[in-house]
C-alpha cells in the first residue's frame, strides 16, 4: 500500500524528529502495542501546564515511530488543554480518514490512509494513547 507509506511518513520513520533521552524530564511514559512489538517511551518536560519538551524512545513499525516523532512536534510548546485538544482530533482523524473541519494537521495528515487499515490504528495512536496517560498522570501529581 504505497500510499500509506508517503514521503513524509518514511522521513519522520529515518529522519525521526525529538529522538532520545531529555535530561532533567519532569516524567516519562511507557506505551506498548503488544500486537505489532511497538514499545514507545515518552519523555516530558513540563513547566506548570506547558510542555517545554517532549522526547520519544523505543522501537516499533515505521508507523508507530512516525506516529511519535510528529507528535513531538506538534505538542512540544503547547499547554495541557491544548494538548487534550490535540489527542482527540487525532482519535477522531484516525477514525475517520480525514482533517476535523478547519483543522490543519500538516504532517499527520500522511496518516490518513491508516483509517482503512484496523489492524495500524494502535500503531499510529500508541505515542497519543501514551501522552494520554503521562497527562493524568503529571496532572495526579
Ligand atoms: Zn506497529
Amino acid at each position: 500500500m504505497p500510499e500509506l507509506y508517503s514521503e513524509i511518513l518514511l522521513d519522520h520513520y529515518h529522519l525521526p524528529r525529538n529522538k532520545g533521552e531529555l535530561p532533567g524530564e519532569t516524567l516519562s511514559v511507557e506505551g506498548a502495542n503488544p500486537l505489532c512489538g511497538d514499545e514507545i517511551t515518552l519523555h516530558l518536560k513540563f513547566e506548570g501546564d506547558v510542555l517545554l519538551n517532549v522526547t520519544f524512545t523505543g522501537k516499533g513499525c515505521a508507523i508507530s515511530l512516525a506516529s511519535s516523532s510528529m507528535l513531538t512536534e506538534i505538542l512540544m510548546g503547547k499547554t495541557i488543554t491544548e494538548i487534550q485538544e490535540w489527542i482527540e482530533r487525532f482519535k477522531e482523524f484516525i477514525r475517520e480518514g480525514k482533517a476535523p473541519d478547519g483543522v490543519d494537521l500538516g504532517d499527520l495528515a500522511a496518516l490518513a490512509g491508516i483509517a482503512k487499515l484496523p489492524v495500524r490504528v494502535k500503531c499510529a495512536t500508541l505515542p497519543w494513547s501514551t501522552m494520554k496517560e503521562a497527562i493524568s498522570r503529571y496532572k495526579g501529581t
